[in-house]
C-alpha cells in the first residue's frame, strides 16, 4: 500500500493489508502452509536465485508474516522489515548480519535483562564481544569505540522503567564511526516514538510486547530505514562482499536501500531458522489494529499509577518518566511526545523482603514476566528476571533488591491503585 499520507491510526489497521483476492476475506488470513507451489522450473529458478520476489517456503516468507512486516515498517516510517521468532531471535538476526568473528559492538547496560545475558554469553560464544556502557553519558559510547566496532545498541525507553535514551546525541557517535545505531524499540512502540527521526538506522521489537498488546503470542521484528551506506567503511562484508551460496550475489549491491532485510532473510533466517508462526503473525496483527488506543490509555493509567506511588508512605522512589520529578522527564519530552509508556519501576520500602511480600499480595495485578499486556503486570526483578545477573549488573540495569517493575495494563486505574494500595499495606 504507498500510501504515505496516511495517518499512523490509519497505517496500524491498513498497512500491508488488501483483501484476500482469491475469497474476498477482509481480514489477513492466516496463510497455514509450509510452502508454496511454483508455476514452472524457471520460476522455481529465478525464486532461488533472488531474481524475483515470491514465496518458496514458510521458513524464510509467509504471506500473513509479510503483512505484519509491512506494517510494522509502516509505522517505523521504515523500508522493510524481517519478523523473527521471538524478540531475541530479531536480535541475533541483526547481529549475524552485521557481525564477523572478533567483531565488537556496544551496547547500553540499561537494556532487558536477557538482552544484557544474550549479548555477555551467547552472543560471545559465537565470537561477538558486546561491551555494556552507561547511556546516560553519551560520551560513553564514543570512548568504548574500536576499530573492530561494527555498531550501537540502546533501548529508546528502557527496561525495567523509566529511563530514556538520548537516541540523536549517541545516532551521532555511531554515524561518526561508519557505524549503525539499532534501537530496541519495545517499551515505546512507534506510537510513541519513532526512532528512525532521531537517526536510528535499525530498530528491533518483541512483538511479545505492546505491538502484539494481549499477552498471547511470542514474536520478534526488525525494521531497517534504508539509509544506511553498508559501503562506506567496508566493515560490512556480509552485505557487500560475493555471497557464496547465491552464486557470489552482493547484497547491497543488488537490493540496495533494502538490503538489510534481505541479507538477514535470506541467509539468517534461512540458516539460523527462527521464523515466526503464520498465527502469531496473525495475532500481532490484529493486536497492532488497537496499538494507538492501547498506548494512549496505557499511558494515562501509568501516570495515575505513578502518581498514587509517588505520595505513597511504604514507597522510597518512583521511576517513570512521565513524572516531572524523573530525571528523565526533559528526555521524555523530546523523545516520547505522546507518553511515557507503561512499564515503570518503584523501590519499596523494606528492600528485597518487601518486594517479595509485595508481589504476593496483590490479587488483580498479576505476577509474572512479561510487559505490555492489557493486564497489568508486577514483578520483582532482582528475584525473577534479572536473577542471573550479579550485584554490580543488577544496580546497572535498575533492577536492585528494593526495585519492584509494573507493566500498567487497561483495567479501570483505580482498580489497579487499589489494588497495589492494599498489596503495600500488607
Ligand atoms: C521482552 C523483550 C525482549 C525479548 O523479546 P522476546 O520476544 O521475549 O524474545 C527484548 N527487548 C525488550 C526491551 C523486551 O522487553
Amino acid at each position: 500500500m504507498d500510501t504515505p499520507e496516511y495517518g499512523f491510526e490509519t497505517l496500524a489497521i491498513h498497512a500491508g493489508a488488501a483483501p484476500d483476492p482469491t475469497t474476498g476475506a477482509r481480514t489477513t488470513p492466516i496463510y497455514q502452509t509450509t510452502s508454496y507451489v511454483f508455476d514452472d522450473v524457471d520460476h522455481a529458478a529465478s525464486l532461488f536465485n533472488l531474481q524475483v520476489f515470491g514465496n518458496i517456503y514458510t521458513r524464510i516468507t509467509n504471506p500473513t508474516t509479510s503483512v505484519l512486516e509491512e506494517r510494522v515498517a509502516a509505522l517505523e516510517g521504515g523500508r522493510a522489515a524481517l519478523a523473527a521468532a521471538s524478540g531475541h531471535a530479531a536480535q541475533l538476526l541483526v547481529m549475524h548480519t552485521l557481525l564477523e568473528v572478533g567483531d565488537e559492538f556496544i551496547a547500553s547496560d540499561k537494556l532487558y535483562g536477557g538482552s544484557i545475558t544474550q549479548f555477555s554469553h551467547s552472543f560471545r560464544r559465537m565470537g561477538w564481544t558486546g561491551l555494556l556502557v552507561d547511556p546516560d553519558d553519551p560520551d560513553n559510547f564514543r570512548r568504548a569505540l574500536t576499530p573492530r566496532t561494527k555498531a550501537i545498541f540502546i533501548e529508546s525507553l528502557a527496561n525495567p522503567g523509566g529511563i530514556v535514551i538520548d537516541i540523536e546525541s549517541i545516532a551521532a557517535i555511531a554515524h561518526g564511526a561508519g557505524i549503525p545505531l539499532i534501537v530496541d524499540n519495545t517499551l515505546a512502540s512507534p506510537y510513541l516514538c519513532r526512532p528512525f527521526g532521531w537517526g536510528a538506522d535499525i530498530i528491533v521489537h518483541s512483538l511479545t510486547k505492546f505491538l502484539g498488546g494481549h499477552g498471547n503470542s511470542i514474536g520478534g521484528i526488525l525494521v531497517e530505514s534504508g539509509k544506511f551506506d553498508w559501503a562506506a567503511g567496508g566493515k560490512f562484508p556480509a552485505l557487500t562482499e560475493p555471497t557464496p551460496s547465491y552464486h557470489n550475489l552482493r547484497f547491497y549491491e543488488t537490493f540496495g536501500d533494502m538490503a538489510f532485510c534481505v541479507a538477514a532473510r535470506t541467509v539468517g533466517l534461512r540458516d539460523l531458522g527462527p521464523a515466526l508462526s503464520p498465527m502469531n503473525a496473525f495475532l500481532i496483527l490484529t493486536g497492532i489494529e488497537t496499538l494507538p488506543l492501547r498506548m494512549a490509555r496505557h499511558c494515562e493509567n501509568a501516570l495515575k499509577v505513578a502518581t498514587f506511588l509517588e505520595s505513597h508512605d511504604r514507597v522510597a522512589w518512583v521511576s517513570y518518566a512521565g513524572l516531572p520529578s524523573s530525571r528523565y522527564h526533559n528526555l521524555a519530552r523530546k523523545y516520547l511526545s505522546n507518553g511515557a509508556g507503561a512499564v515503570m519501576t518503584f523501590g519499596v520500602k523494606g528492600g528485597y523482603e518487601a518486594g517479595i511480600r509485595l508481589v504476593e499480595n496483590v490479587s488483580l495485578l498479576s505476577h509474572l514476566a512479561n510487559i505490555g499486556d492489557t493486564r497489568s503486570l508486577i514483578i520483582h526483578p532482582a528475584s525473577t528476571t534479572h536473577r542471573q545477573l550479579n550485584a554490580e549488573q543488577l544496580v546497572a540495569s535498575g533492577s536492585g533488591p528494593d526495585v519492584v517493575r509494573l507493566s500498567i495494563g487497561l483495567e479501570s486505574a483505580n482498580d489497579i491503585i487499589r489494588d497495589l494500595d492494599q498489596a503495600l499495606a500488607a
